[in-house]
């Protein structure tokens, strides 16, 4: 008889985990309460770029005057907007439902919980209860915003980013709470396509975990197109009118908008799950600990994705979703590589657009690590200049003493697609000169990162 494993959750970690199972061998049943899909495609990573691709429409419209034509005025459309992002979400979802399809997992609808170790329980949309025996049982059940407990978001004028898909009318002014890749990105988003956006910065700089030099670059992009900046302003109340909000700081600084958007994290979906009655432990915030191959305390119940309380990105859950179902069906005795978490690579979608894999100038300082550290900017690429956009820069770290490359950051136009290369060479340490010496296209982006590694 097939292994029977059973999963809970169709985000990126359920749905990688269920179609390789099942390619393997498995007999798979996914349970999904929402959309196949997950969170990442029904409110997070697909609609949010979506978004920012439109606002970044709009704001190449506003530079296009530098490139010999005239200027053209984009007027943003609400309606197509909605329709698009809900077009791009439709479309994705069909096809990862036919491949889970093709390859026979069976997809529940419902909502689902652990009924002690080998037993999870539905209640399907239909109000039927189905109880499933599990060999093998993979935890996928995301994370949803947090929320604190100062502020009641009303999906009108304080809003979750769950909130923003589109609104039906674009914020005069929003005043963005938490100044982490979310929030950053939503005030992107929100001052290309034309609101007003204040953002609360809660220590002295963006993106606190960031290298200091890649957060300095988008302070001062932020500043330059007219957003306000407050640090150091922590935000502990929001009184709402019918027209207004005012987010109230710490300090007694108090701001005005027309909205207020939270962008302060998220929490994992592990309660109600029957978590305890199973015997998996949750850590205090209540993620599940996991080892490296995505095991939870008990062996066959495992958890990939936001619930592990890894990196809480869509490409390492469904990579955790591709290990699990490696290791369930036994394929982890043959050559199998580890997940390195610190090798993931990501990308924050802001203009300039930031990524950054693998060691961080100030962690290898934190550490007392040697390293070589060479920087190029863009505007000495050719294809930078012919772009019209030379802002930002390539820095690459490598070991001084054998070349490796350890890890690099690119702040600039296409920043999330320029990082691959650097982190194939950390992934495989590569050498600097394997990447110097590589004959790339001229004129392109990328002869940025060779001049950076040489
Ligand atoms: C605004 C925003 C933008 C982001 N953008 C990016 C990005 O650009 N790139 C990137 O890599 N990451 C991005 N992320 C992070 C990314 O969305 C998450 O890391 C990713 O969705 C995690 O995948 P997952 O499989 O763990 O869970 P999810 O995508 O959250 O899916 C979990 C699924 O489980 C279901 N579920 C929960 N409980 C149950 C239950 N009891 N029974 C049945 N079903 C259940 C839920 O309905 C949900 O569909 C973004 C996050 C946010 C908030």
């Amino acid at each position: 008889m097939p292994l029977r494993f059973v999963i809970i959750g169709g985000g990126p970690a359920g749905n990688t985990a269920a179609t390789w199972a099942a390619r393997l061998g498995a007999d798979v049943t996914m349970i999904e309460r929402d959309i196949v899909g997950g969170a990442a495609h029904l409110w997070d990573c697909i609609p949010s770029k979506t978004m920012i691709a439109t606002g970044g429409a709009m704001s190449f419209t506003r530079r296009i005057e530098g490139m010999g034509l005239d200027r053209v005025q984009a007027e943003i459309d609400m309606t197509s907007l909605k329709d698009r992002v809900e077009g791009i979400v439709t479309k994705l979802n069909s096809s990862i439902g036919q491949l889970l399809e093709s390859q026979r997992v069976r997809i529940l609808r419902g909502t689902a919980r652990l009924d002690g170790p080998h037993r999870v329980v539905v209640e399907t949309a239909s109000g039927d209860v189905e109880v499933i025996a599990a060999d093998a049982v993979l935890v996928a059940s995301g994370s949803r915003p947090r929320i604190p407990e100062w502020c009641a978001p009303d999906g009108e004028r304080i809003l979750t980013t769950r909130q923003c898909y589109p609104p039906p009318l674009l914020p005069e002014h929003l005043v963005v709470i938490g100044s982490g890749v979310t929030g950053v990105e939503f005030v992107h988003m929100f001052s290309t396509l034309g609101s007003k956006v204040s953002l609360l910065v809660s220590r002295q700089q963006v993106l606190p975990n960031k290298d200091a030099e890649v957060a300095a670059a988008l302070e001062e992009d932020f500043l330059r197109r007219g957003v306000s900046l407050l640090k150091g302003a922590r935000a502990i109340a929001i009184d709402r009118s019918e027209h207004e909000v005012r987010v109230r700081c710490e300090d007694g600084r108090v701001v005005a908008g027309s909205h207020a958007l939270l962008a302060i994290g998220s929490v994992p979906n592990t309660e109600d799950m029957g978590l305890d009655g199973a015997g998996v432990e949750v850590d205090g915030g209540g993620y599940i600990p996991i080892n490296h191959h995505c095991q939870s305390n008990v062996m066959h119940v495992y958890a990939a994705g936001d619930v592990s309380g890894k990196l809480p990105l869509s490409s390492v859950a469904s990579m955790q979703g591709r290990k699990v179902a490696e290791h369930v069906m036994g394929l982890h005795t043959l050559e199998h590589r580890h997940l390195d978490y610190d090798k993931a690579a990501s990308a924050i979608f802001t203009e300039p657009e930031i990524a950054d894999v693998g060691l961080a100038e100030a962690e290898a300082f934190a550490m007392g690590r040697k390293i070589r550290v060479t920087k190029v900017p863009f505007s000495a690429a050719p294809k930078a200049l012919i772009n019209n956009d030379p802002r930002g820069f390539v820095k690459i770290l490598s070991d001084p003493a054998t070349g490796v490359v350890l890890g690099g950051s690119i702040v600039g136009r296409h920043a999330a697609e320029l990082i691959s290369v650097i982190a194939l060479a950390v992934t495989a340490n590569l050498k600097v000169t394997d990447i110097v010496e590589s004959l790339l296209v001229h004129p392109s982006l990328a002869e940025a990162l060779a001049d950076a590694a040489d």
